[in-house]
């Protein structure tokens, strides 16, 4: 049976802060013929989304954790939802804990999320949205923080994304064999500082091979570290395709 065509829009991947001009907080927007969900929106991507799709046209969005390079272009969101269309609209947004909190402090206005935003919060397992089944599973790095995989219903392949994690290991329960891997590499070719809860290319790899991944894209790499060292240090231990993405790529799951 042919699998039915799902795409990545790489929206934003950048780190939290970096020099790298045109990089922005994380974004990845996935999308079958008939339902778009949007993982994590961070700093500066709000734009690049309204490149890809009419942000009011997704059916959801997910919120990997609360650092502001993975959520916080939802203020804009929320504006455009209200302010920039003939009739205001609303979007279900599910995130960790006190999300729609955060959003509301940085106006000082409770209800600020509200207004726009249907926030609800997100718990480990599966659900459906649309065509697609997300599943959620906490991994290592703040005190609630998600990594998601996102498959068709029935679909053998799906796409594991990391969101910022600490440990490779808590992904590995969430990937399927053939699966592809959108993976953070904080730390390129290694090694994470001590207390660092993010991941390097030896991680990522090993995870790759021992995982059965089909396919390895890496993100959130930080400023200051050699792009080519870190796809090297990444097929020191996993022999199938690997590329680090940028805004704008599309790329066929
Ligand atoms: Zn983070």
């Amino acid at each position: 049976m042919a699998e039915a065509s799902v795409e990545l829009f790489v929206v934003g991947a950048g780190p939290a802060y970096t020099d790298r001009l045109g990089a922005t907080g994380a974004a990845y927007l996935v999308r079958s013929a008939a339902t778009s969900i949007l993982l994590d929106l961070g700093q500066g991507s709000f734009p690049r989304l309204t490149a890809g799709i009419d942000p009011s046209a997704l059916d959801a969005i997910l919120i990997s954790h609360l650092h502001p390079d993975h959520f916080i272009d939802l203020v804009a969101l929320r504006h455009y939802l209200r302010y920039g269309l003939a009739t205001p609209r609303r979007m279900r947004v599910s995130g960790p804990a006190g999300l729609a909190g955060r959003l509301d402090a940085l106006h000082a206005e409770p209800g600020f999320a509200a207004a726009a935003l249907d926030c609800t919060d997100l718990a480990e397992g599966p659900q459906a949205i649309g065509d697609f089944v997300v599943e959620a599973r906490l991994v290592t790095h703040t005190a609630e923080s998600y990594a998601f995989r996102v498959a068709t219903t029935g679909s053998q392949r799906g796409l594991v994304y990391s969101g910022d994690c600490g440990r490779a290991a808590d992904l590995a329960p969430l990937i399927h064999p053939g699966d592809t891997l959108l993976c953070e590499v904080s730390f390129g070719p290694g090694p994470v500082p001590a207390g660092a809860q993010h991941l390097d290319g030896p991680a990522v790899g090993e995870l790759a091979s021992s995982t059965g991944i089909r396919e390895v894209l890496l993100t959130h790499l930080q400023m200051g570290f050699d792009r080519d060292a870190t796809i090297a240090s990444v097929r020191d231990r996993f022999d199938g395709p690997i590329r680090i993405v940028d805004p704008g790529d599309r790329i066929g799951l």
